[in-house]
Order: structure tokens, then sequence, then C-alpha cells
């Protein structure tokens, strides 16, 4: 197909797709998906070789949300079934990451529920940053907050977090459906702060809320106009208890489009295969492989994944190997943009770079 093999060409180059190409990747039919996912996966290996990135979630804060994101099980007035908790401790919350990184966790992505953190709240997770780091060697640590105020990003930097995730969800356009607490443009102000701050940004979708091929692949363009570092691609979990709870509309082989459509338009970036995954790819997760580089580990935040063993196993299966603590995620010219961030802007680059 000549749409493949310009896909595939535009990836190797980093280039970007048109919105035409993309839209055309959702629109394949099921007798071409398997052409698909072997063109996305030849850019995958390119940026990433045949390594998979571990994360695991450490749930610090759950439910009792203010805000009425629409997806979400821990929203206000949510009736799911679900744990309340109020911030774990940092010793807590180290133990539990400690379990990931036994696992094989690279990355612990700790997350709170709420609209976003007060200046307290930033100094307990500043503290519990500070145990998992102390206890758990080359680990990298996500905060997850909700949204930033100025200077919190800067202070989760100082106190050693490497990334902060602020997902974008879904496209501007259909935003106001699925939350009227807050706004987009609320959501990709965090993201711009965090990178200003010289954290790596994580911002991703969610899949399957009712959305059309355009909204996704508007969503996936301001993602990629953004530039995170990762990209997390959820597929709604449609909750009981929740305004979505009806809204079964993903097949497996519609994930596998979702998921190429969006390694072509980031081809370097690290895309996450996150919450939703063993509902809706199912027995087709090992084929998902070829298209994310990084996965969770375990479970969720509201809902249970899969055993970890057992995604050990399907990564090894699969013919594809966990990434070492020692291994660089991204590919060395991304690297090396996240590590001038981190030292501030302008840094080290020489006039023109
Ligand atoms: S702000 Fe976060 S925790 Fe609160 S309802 Fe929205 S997604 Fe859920």
């Amino acid at each position: 197909m000549d749409l493949l093999n310009t896909l595939v060409d535009k990836g190797l180059r980093r280039e970007l797709p048109t919105r035409e190409e993309a839209l055309a990747v959702l629109a394949t039919s099921d007798d071409e998906l398997l052409d698909v996912v072997a063109a996305a996966g030849k850019v995958r290996r390119q940026w990433f070789g045949k390594r998979v990135k571990l994360n695991y979630l450490v749930n610090l804060k759950s439910g009792l949300c203010p805000e009425d994101c629409s997806y979400c099980s821990q929203r206000l007035g949510s009736k799911a079934e679900i744990l309340k908790y109020t911030w774990l401790k940092p010793d807590e919350a180290s133990k539990a990451a400690a379990a990931g990184v036994a696992g094989g966790a690279k990355r612990v992505c700790l997350v709170a529920s709420g609209r976003g953190p007060s200046d307290r709240d930033i100094d307990r997770v500043s503290e519990t940053i500070e145990a998992i780091k102390g206890e758990n060697e080359g680990v990298e640590v996500c905060a997850c907050l909700g949204l930033l105020k100025g200077g919190q990003a800067e202070r989760l930097r100082d106190a050693g977090a490497d990334a902060y995730n602020h997902n974008l969800n879904t496209s501007e356009a259909t935003y106001k459906d699925i939350c009227s607490t807050h706004e987009f443009s609320d959501r990709v102000e965090t993201v711009q702060h965090a990178q200003s701050a010289g954290l790596s940004a994580c911002s991703g979708l969610i899949a399957g809320m009712g959305e059309s091929d355009a909204d996704l692949v508007d969503v996936v363009f301001a993602l990629r106009g953004l530039d995170p570092d990762s990209v997390p691609v959820n597929f709604l979990i449609p909750f009981e208890g929740t305004p979505l709870a009806e809204e079964w509309n993903l097949t497996p082989q519609r994930c596998l489009r979702i998921l190429a459509m969006v390694r072509f338009v980031c081809p370097d970036a690290e895309v996450r295969l996150a919450g939703g995954r063993e509902v809706h790819l199912r027995s087709m997760q090992p084929l998902a492989l070829n298209l994310v580089n990084s996965i969770f580990l375990g479970d969720y935040l509201t809902s249970e994944g899969q055993a970890g063993k057992a995604d050990l196993d399907m990564i090894a299966d699969a013919g594809f190997v966990v990434e070492g603590a020692g291994e660089t995620t991204l590919p060395d010219h991304r690297d090396g943009l996240v590590s001038v961030r981190r030292r501030g802007a302008g840094t080290d680059l020489a006039p023109n770079a």
C-alpha cells in the first residue's frame, strides 16, 4: 500500500504525516490490519528496537475528586465502587514503589486524584519522591497530580522528579463534552509548565469515549505539537456509576489501528499502552507490542491489570525484551533534548542549534 510506504518513510525521518494519512490509518480494513501493524512496527523498531519499558503506578490519593471528568471513577458524585483514601505516607508509597521496581519497572508514576495539588501537597509528594529515590537507585519518578500552578513543577523537579504526566485525553472540540470543571487549554498549560521546568512531559489520550476519527487525529496532532517524551494511550474502561458506563465501542482491531496511528504521528516518542488494554485488546495484546514500546505493569489506578508475571511472559513470547535499568528509553536526539531542558533552557546549546 502506498499509504503505508509513505508513513514508514516519514516515521523513519520523524516527519509529520498529513491529517489525511492519519485518518486513512484509522479507516483501514481488517484485511489490511496486519500490514498496518507491520509498517508501524518498522518505525517502532527504528527508534526503540525490541525494548519494552515497564512502568508502575502508585496511587497516592484515590477518589473524592471535585472535578467531573466523565470517564473517571474518581469524579465528583461517582458511584463506582473504588477504594477512597487520602495521601499515602512517604514510606508506604516507597514500599509500593519498591514492589514495582522488583517486578522490573523502570519508572514509578505517582498519581493523586484532584484538580491539582496545593503547596502542602507538593511538600508531601516531594518527601515521597525523595524516599523513593533514596531507596530505589536509578528509578525514574513521574508525578501526576493534576493542574499545576506557577512554581510547582520547579519544586517537583528540585525534589528529584524526572517527569510529569497530564493527559490531553480528547480533542479540544470535544473536551467540553467530557468535562465541565476545567478546559482543554488548562491541560495544555500544565504540560507546558512541566516542560519549562525541565521535567520530561508525559501526555496522552483516552480512546473509546464516543469520539470520531477526526477527534482522535486532532488530539494526537495536538500532542505532537506539544511534543511530550511519552504518550500514554488509554482505552476507556466504562465504569459502572460514571456517565460513560455504556460506552463499549472499541474492538481489538480498532485499538491496534489507533496505536499504529499514534506511532506514525509520534514516531520517536515513548508510546505507552495504558489503561484498558486487557479488556479491549484481549488476546491481541502481544501484537500491540509491535506498536508501543512501553506498558504499565500490573494494576491501574482503580482497576486490576493482568498479573506482572503474565506481562513478562507475554513480552518474551512476542519476541521483545524488558528494557533494563541502565538502558536509555528515548533515542539519542530526544534524550539529549531532555537533558538540556533539565539543565535549563539555552544552557549549552550552540548558536543556531
Ligand atoms: S481531575 Fe483527575 S481524578 Fe478528578 S475526575 Fe478528573 S481525571 Fe478523575
